[in-house]
């Protein structure tokens, strides 16, 4: 006897574990609040994944033909900052093209996909929560679109400015994604990628602004989160939480799907051996916390630090200086957060 796996969230951790759940022939139920093809709040390129780690879920030919990201430009306030060799190229693809591949990879390997169903967050035996992070009094708002003509000045772009910070992604189809993350302001009012606009022209990033406003916005990509923390998210000790559910690494680092898909990939074992009746259900959930703090906990340490120092003003300038004498260690820092 088998037992089945109950997924609560089709978002990249869901997904994918639930292909590498049915290919090692677990049954697999998946519930998804929203439809495919959906667009996402993220900047749609895939930093530190490993190419094993892709494989074992069954998931690598979904990301072959990713745009490979190699240099980055870091900008303050329109100001060059660095310009630097990536140690492993980042993937670039949207998340309306890849989490679709991803469910029809799912369905394809013959799992039964609950589109339109939002789930109750209760711990329960046999569910595995990765319906993404809690939502939360948090003071950020997250805003992105896709940009059509739009010339890049590397291969992908982050700017910093006094409110925030936007990474600039070219993604498949010619397209350029933009999306930043900030602190949020009520009195902001504009309306889709005007309210982008408004959030990078208010911290200092009125020249990308200009560059913005000559390309061609698809406003149908524009989307924007708030009410939401960094970090580790809490929560019920015996709900198995995996992905952004149990914690988001902040969005500077392009790790975020990559957490997901190696969150997926460290439960992976554990719950096939509780569908062989080898294990408990207590003991799985505390497994697979257990594993993921083990793995995760100096990255997202690491990279909830250097957040706040991108967010200051002292600390940019910092950086600034740093990085214009050609000191910056760019890559041990990227290893930091790795
Ligand atoms: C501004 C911003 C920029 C980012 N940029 C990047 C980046 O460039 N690179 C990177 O790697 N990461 C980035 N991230 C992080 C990345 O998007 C997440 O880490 C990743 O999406 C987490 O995947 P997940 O599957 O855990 O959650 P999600 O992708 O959030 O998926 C959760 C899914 O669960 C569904 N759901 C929610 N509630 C329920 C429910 N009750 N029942 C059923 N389904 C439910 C949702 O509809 C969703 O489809 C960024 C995040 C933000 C906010």
């Amino acid at each position: 006897m088998t037992k089945g796996i109950t997924i609560a969230g089709g978002g990249l951790a869901g997904l994918s574990l639930g292909v590498g759940l049915r290919m090692r022939g677990v049954p697999v139920v998946l519930h998804e609040a929203g439809r495919y093809p959906r667009h996402r709040v993220c900047g749609e390129f895939i930093s530190g994944v490993q190419a094993t780690t892709l494989e074992s879920l069954g998931v690598a030919e979904d990301l072959a033909d990713a745009h490979r990201h190699v240099r980055a430009k870091w900008f303050r306030e329109g100001d060059e900052l660095l310009d630097a060799k990536m140690p492993q190229a980042a993937l670039g693809i949207s998340r309306y093209r890849l989490d679709a591949r991803l469910r029809d990879r799912l369905v394809g390997e013959g799992a039964e996909l609950v589109e339109d169903s939002r789930c109750v967050r209760e711990p329960g035996e046999g569910l595995v929560w990765a319906a993404g992070r809690l939502p939360k009094k948090g003071g950020w708002i997250g805003l992105k679109c896709h940009l059509m003509d739009f010339p890049m000045r590397s291969d992908l772009e982050m700017h910093l400015g006094s409110n925030g910070y936007a990474g600039l992604a070219p993604v498949e189809e010619g397209r350029v994604n933009v999306c930043g993350l900030f602190k949020l302001d009520r009195r902001r009012r504009g309306k889709g990628s005007g309210l982008l606009r408004d959030y990078l022209r208010q911290g200092g990033n009125g020249g990308l602004v200009g560059r913005m406003e000559r390309a061609v916005v698809d406003e149908s990509s524009f989307l924007g989160v708030s009410a939401f923390e960094l970090g580790w998210q809490g929560g019920e000790e015996s709900l198995c939480t995996l992905g952004d559910a149990e914690g988001m690494i902040p969005p500077f680092t392009g790790n975020g799907m990559s957490m997901a898909f190696e969150s997926a990939e460290l439960a992976l074992e554990p719950l096939e051996r509780w569908s062989q009746g080898k294990i408990s259900w207590e003991a799985v959930v505390r497994e697979i916390r257990e594993r993921a703090h083990r793995k995760f906990r100096r990255r997202v340490a690491n990279a909830m630090l250097l957040h706040k120092m991108l967010l200051d003003s002292r600390g940019q300038r910092l950086i600034s200086v740093i990085s214009k004498s050609g000191l910056l260690p760019f890559r041990p820092l990227l290893s930091l957060v790795r």
